[in-house]
């Protein structure tokens, strides 16, 4: 088995060889089993060398200028340059780079516009909404009332005439649009007009694909909602945190959404982390990535389809593919075990108005893939023919998984995340 070199691994294997071993295996898992999760991608080794700086030794409550602790003038650049780099990127009047997930900037998004009890129109759960789009186990479900619109049975594609009757019947403070699992691009032209129209604001979690706004590869958000959260780990490819985009008569409010209301001391190495994503995002080469990964979920979709799984809207804007392996013999969870054994690993999904009451079931119906990962690796059409073509032959039974595994260990091999 070759374990890549890492030299941040040098200092812990001498001092802590348990957790070094662990740091290796993971780091070995990801570079020989294909990660087709669609919320999950590779970080430069600069972003992760900003990620492991003494800059996560620094606390800095409070925002540059005006820092609750002393010593931040050097944290202080750090976040103007992460803060200039998202307005440059995103063509935004203001950034907020502290959020430290996806989440905590969906709920300084609510903080700064709603009040406890507000009613907020947000896609449902089983229809492909996020955890903070109203689920009664997260904050937002037991805060706020939640009415889920949906996505059409036949077409998959959101139900642009609900959208509209519910907003206009139910008087929404704020309406969210944004999703965990929709493959096809956002009309926020549409969800802007229903927001005027109806007197609410809008939020967009752009969580999963900011990354192709980034790369002009999805059409942004930013001219049209009140408020735009956003992970910077997924397809856009920074450390694990999140962002808020909003224009200049927003912006305090979301800055005092962010700290003090629901955080605290900001996280300056991810900070340093996330300007340089930016500063990689802004450069040629992520374009072509960007349009990569769009390409590659294309070609992914279509191989799938041809060999018999059901993908649902019929393809992809994006890097998200939902399909349905019913077809096949299996649901989602069952297949998602059949290929974590092969080498493959990717979620399980909701697929909407399939399984009925059986909400459990329901959520396991389908499978979720996407393809920035892999495109960081390298691979491009001809790779995800070969994916799809595994990823079917495991499902079908009819190849010896031993042999898939050691396909995908081939595969994998050619495409180092972390060339030595
Ligand atoms: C990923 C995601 C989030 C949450 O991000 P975390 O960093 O996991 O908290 C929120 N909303 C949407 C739509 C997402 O896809």
């Amino acid at each position: 088995m070759s374990v890549t070199h890492a030299p941040e691994t040098d200092v812990l294997r001498g001092q802590d060889p348990e957790m070094a071993g662990i740091l290796l295996g993971e780091r070995e898992r990801q570079a020989s089993t294909l990660q087709l999760i669609a919320a999950e991608n590779f970080t430069s080794p600069a972003v992760l060398a900003a990620l492991g700086s003494s800059l996560a030794n620094k606390y800095a409550e409070g925002y540059p200028g005006s820092r609750h602790h002393g010593g931040c003038e050097i944290v202080d650049v750090a976040e103007r340059t992460a803060v200039e780099r998202a307005k440059s990127l995103f063509a935004a009047e203001h950034a907020n780079v502290q959020a430290h997930s996806g989440s905590s900037a969906v709920l300084a998004a609510y903080a700064a516009l709603l009040r406890p009890g507000d009613t907020v129109l947000a896609l449902g759960l089983a229809d492909g909404g996020h955890l903070t789009h109203g689920s009664p186990a997260n904050f937002s479900g037991r805060w706020f009332d939640f009415v889920p619109y949906g996505v059409d049975g036949e077409t998959g594609l959101i139900d642009h005439d609900q959208v509209r009757t519910l907003a206009r019947s139910r008087r929404p403070k704020a309406i969210v649009c944004g999703s965990i699992a929709y493959p096809r691009h956002i009309d926020y032209a549409f969800f802007r007009a229903v927001a005027d129209e109806t007197g609410a604001y809008l939020i967009a979690d752009a969580a999963h694909p900011i990354g192709l706004v980034a790369g002009g590869a999805a059409p942004s958000p930013v001219p049209y909602a009140d408020i735009v959260c956003a992970t910077t780990h997924k397809v856009l490819r920074g450390p694990r945190g999140g962002m808020l985009l909003c224009g200049a008569e927003l912006a305090e409010r979301v800055d005092r959404a962010v700290f003090p209301f629901t955080q605290g001391g900001a996280q300056m190495h991810t900070i340093a982390a996330k300007a340089v994503a930016f500063g990689e995002a802004a450069a040629p080469a992520f374009t072509v990535y960007a349009h990569q990964v769009v390409a590659n979920a294309r070609v992914l979709a279509a191989a799938l389809e041809a060999e018999g799984l059901r993908v649902t809207t019929g393809g992809t804007d994006t890097h998200v593919v939902i399909a349905d392996p019913a077809p096949l013999g299996v649901d989602g969870r069952t297949a998602r075990g059949l290929l974590a054994a092969a080498g493959m690993v990717l979620d399980c999904c909701a697929l909407p108005h399939v399984g009925g009451a059986d909400v459990t079931a329901a959520h396991a119906r389908g499978l979720r893939l996407g393809t920035a990962a892999l495109t960081t690796q390298g691979m491009r059409e001809a790779e995800m023919a070969r994916v799809a073509a595994l990823l079917a032959g495991v499902l079908r039974g009819a190849t010896d998984s031993r042999r898939i595994r050691e396909e995908v260990r081939e595969l994998t091999g050619a495409f180092p995340p972390y060339p030595a």
